[in-house]
């Protein structure tokens, strides 16, 4: 029997619709619109799609966006700056450093340099820490959004071996905490991780993070896993080759419409929190 697909566009439009009317009431009760602040440093194509996506999940859930573009030279001091100037403004409620920033910039302390409060893209190293400890904290979208998702259609988790493919800042590693704060057993590998096949084949919940299209066989996966694919490769494709289980697996997230719109829906979502909490 086919795996049941976890349709991450279906729910983040319902979400969205959501949130529309959370946000009629917050201009209702304040007569301000809440601003999502997007930052994108250089000329990455890749990221001023992401950026100009984001923008327009603002405008269909009724919030704005200011759009901060700054060139591929700015320094880290410079990016602090303007982030600074960010936190300090009372009209926005939200900041989002698109990530990845040039090279010569270090993308911790800019990420770091973002307030508490207005990290709803939840990339601070205060944020991280806060929701590793069940604390309140806006996770990282990415992995937010899948723990939306599986919770949205049920998917138990207590007990089951999860297994994280990638462990990046933004999504490998919350992704880990995230899934261990709901009582999964869990396995984080990466690029050093010896019998990578051996270890995705313990997986009751495999998550692929790794950026590399296909990279994680289907024929690795044992029958009946839940299967996550982060991944978003051009094609567009994901991280694991998924024509090869979706007949066998419990579910799945196809590419595209699955992790993708979760993750924009989510930063919405979190704007929108982050907006209601400044009233
Ligand atoms: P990243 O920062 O490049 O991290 C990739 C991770 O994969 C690293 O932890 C790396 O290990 C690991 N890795 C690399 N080669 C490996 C190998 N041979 N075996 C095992 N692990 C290996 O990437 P990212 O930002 O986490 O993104 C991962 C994927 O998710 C990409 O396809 C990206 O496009 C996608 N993504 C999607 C969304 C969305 O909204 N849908 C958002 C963010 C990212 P080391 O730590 O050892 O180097």
């Amino acid at each position: 029997m086919a795996g049941i697909v976890l349709d991450g566009k279906k729910l983040a439009r319902e979400l969205e619709e959501d949130l529309r009317g959370r946000v009629e009431k917050i201009v209702e009760a304040s007569g301000r619109v809440p601003i999502l602040a997007t930052v994108l440093v250089g000329n990455d194509p890749a990221s001023a799609t992401y950026v100009r996506m984001k923008g327009n999940a603002c405008k269909r859930v009724g919030m704005e966006s200011e759009r901060v573009l700054l060139s591929e030279e700015t320094t880290t001091e410079e990016l602090v700056d303007v982030i600074e100037g960010l936190n300090a403004n009372e009209d926005v409620h939200g900041i989002l450093l698109q990530h990845p920033v040039p090279s010569q910039i270090n993308e911790r302390l800019a990420f770091d340099g973002i307030s508490i409060a207005k990290d709803v893209d939840g990339v601070t190293t205060q944020g991280f820490g806060l929701m590793a400890m069940k604390e309140q904290a806006y996770g990282s979208a990415t992995p937010a959004g899948i723990m939306r998702l599986l919770k949205h259609y049920n998917i138990p988790l207590e007990g089951k071996h999860a297994v994280v493919v990638g462990r990046s800042p933004i999504l490998g590693k919350p992704m880990a905490m995230m899934l261990l704060n709901e009582n999964c057993t869990v396995t984080i590998c990466h690029s050093r991780t010896q019998d990578l096949p051996a270890h995705v084949a313990q997986a009751d919940v495999l998550v692929g993070a790794v950026g590399r299209p296909e990279f994680i066989r289907g024929a690795w996966i044992k029958e009946g896993a839940v299967v996550i694919d982060a991944g978003y490769n051009p094609g567009p494709v994901g991280d694991i080759e998924l024509s090869a289980i979706v007949d066998t697996c419990t579910a799945y997230t196809p590419v595209p419409g699955g992790v993708g719109p979760m993750t924009i829906a989510t930063l919405m979502a979190q704007t929108v929190e982050a907006a209601e909490k400044s009233l």
